[in-house]
């Protein structure tokens, strides 16, 4: 597959200038048609086969007008937006982002993708989808180090941040504010909006009155294949946060995670009352 790397920086910068983004899911492609017929050839860099995606965002971004944005409004403040992904675990969150990450860069846009850096399962430095698709991306503590890991510089030209895994993001609502607010960038975050006792996740749902579009994605239930909204945890742990993937963890419909959290309940009793029946024989 392509990386992100080679893609960022592949259309000129008078071709993101002339054609304003329009953010239609049902419009892609005429969006991207419309960007490329504007293409002047001779004004196109070269892809760069560059080490980081931030580092081609430096040489290729175009300029910041974060500047104007802070102060009061005028018309070519840029106007940014906020876009929520959410669903259970094995419903394509990432795979969602990547696209979109990958059809904004496609766009000429500067693009970047963050994570948490408690994930850790297909190394820090790459986002995976559980189809396996990778690209590389920021591991974070809190995003509130944007900023500062990026480069002010960096950051000023950054015109989409895409955030996986939102849930691990105590900072998120704050950032998305100012980010969207106040710098004029586009975030699109993914995460569970639920965990795996469909409790409030993280400050997900706390962005959702900020949002402009919120997009619920379903898996499919593991016992019947119907669709599937919840995320039910096979195992005993109770800790809210058990990085993991199906070892642990399958989506399911309501019938069967009502039924999967009666028959963990059965099974917790039945262990408890033998490990009593074996401790008073001892
Ligand atoms: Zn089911």
């Amino acid at each position: 597959m392509k990386s992100l790397l080679a893609l960022s920086p592949s259309l000129s910068n008078s071709v993101a200038a002339a054609a304003p983004f329009s953010f239609s899911f049902h419009s892609r492609s005429s969006n991207l048609l419309r960007a490329r017929t504007k293409i002047n050839p001779s004004k196109t860099p070269n892809l760069s086969p560059a080490i980081s995606v931030f580092n081609s965002l430096a040489s290729h971004g175009k300029p910041s007008n974060c500047s104007q944005s802070r102060g009061l409004y005028t018309d070519d403040r840029a106007s940014g937006e906020i876009h929520v992904i959410v669903g259970p675990m094995f419903a394509g969150k990432t795979t969602t982002l990547l696209k979109r990450m990958k059809s904004e860069s496609n766009n000429g846009r500067s693009v970047a993708i963050i994570k948490s850096n408690k994930d850790n399962r297909y190394g820090l430095d790459s986002i995976v989808t559980h189809d396996g698709e990778k690209l590389p991306c920021l591991p974070l503590a809190d995003l509130s180090s944007v900023r500062e890991k990026l480069g002010t510089e960096v950051y000023d030209k950054l015109e989409v941040i895409g955030i996986d895994e939102a849930q691990f993001f105590d900072d998120l609502y704050d950032f998305c504010c100012k980010a969207a607010d106040h710098d004029g960038k586009t975030v699109i975050i993914a995460g569970l909006d639920g965990d795996y006792l469909r409790r409030s996740f993280g400050s997900v749902l706390d962005v959702i009155p900020i949002a402009d579009s919120v997009t619920k994605l379903n898996a499919r239930c593991e016992v019947c294949g119907k669709r599937a909204f919840f995320t039910l945890r096979k195992t005993e742990e109770t800790k809210t946060e058990l990085i993991a993937g199906a070892e642990v963890y399958m989506p399911v419909c309501r019938n069967h995670y009502v039924s999967g959290q009666v028959v963990k309940e059965a099974t917790k009793a039945v262990l408890e009352s033998q490990n009593l029946k074996i401790s008073s024989l001892l």
